[in-house]
């Protein structure tokens, strides 16, 4: 039996999402998004959705322990027996500890973490670029790679465009330096593992894709070994 365990890790605006969703289609892989787990067990009012909320009540970050259970119990599922496409965790070394104890206790390893590299300077010019629709949020141009007809003006409703709060520069490279100082230790950590799979993300999104695709077939083909 081979198992795809894996970790999807990148920066924002590296474009995993749209790898994530094609790595699903691939190889028929849950993609395991923490916010959503998170989302789920607090609306369901399962035991430790119940906990989750207390701290997020209190405006105190979960704990790790509570967002390990619930990797935990996910991973379990049987739609994850096969393997899972995990984003969004492990954030730090003890979380990626605990990850792979849980893992073990399930008789399971961890087969890869997948890192899209985009160098900063790209990923500012990716996410400040974007202007959205006043009107309708759904209506997004991008001033270099999907522009509007008329500059601030939406096409399909000649409302006003405008930049998000979130796309201004200066909160990008503010994000960009958490990543960095919470991800970097995390890449060394699989380094050494010999788990890192490096993918350049300053490719067009089907060359990643591709080049992600072929790693990861060749994984399982090893796995099956
Ligand atoms: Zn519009």
């Amino acid at each position: 039996m081979s198992e795809l365990n894996l970790i999807l890790l990148g920066p924002p605006g590296a474009g995993k999402g749209t790898q994530a969703d094609r790595l699903r289609e691939d190889f028929g892989l849950p993609h395991i998004s923490t916010g959503d787990i998170l989302r789920e067990q607090v609306a369901e009012e399962t035991e430790l959705g119940v906990q989750a909320k207390r701290y997020m009540d209190a405006g105190e970050l979960v704990p790790d322990e509570v967002i390990v259970g619930m990797i935990t119990e996910r991973v379990a599922d049987g739609d994850a027996r096969d393997g899972f496409l995990l984003d969004g965790f492990p954030r730090n070394e003890r979380q990626a500890d605990a990850l792979g104890e849980a893992l073990s206790g399930l008789g399971r390893r961890l087969t890869a973490a997948l890192l899209i590299e985009v160098p900063d300077e790209e990923l500012v010019r990716r996410l400040a670029g974007r202007r959205v629709c006043v009107k309708n949020p759904s209506h997004i141009y991008h001033v270099d790679f999907d522009p509007p007809k008329h500059e601030g003006v939406c096409d399909q409703d000649g409302a006003r465009l405008i930049q998000r709060d979130d796309d201004r520069e200066d909160t990008i490279r503010r994000r960009l330096e958490v990543y960095h100082s919470q991800t970097e230790p995390l890449i060394a950590y699989y380094d050494r593992a010999e788990l890192l799979r490096r993918f350049d993300g300053t490719r067009n999104p089907d060359e990643v894709h591709a080049h992600i695709r072929a790693t990861v077939a060749t994984l399982r083909l090893e796995e099956k070994l």
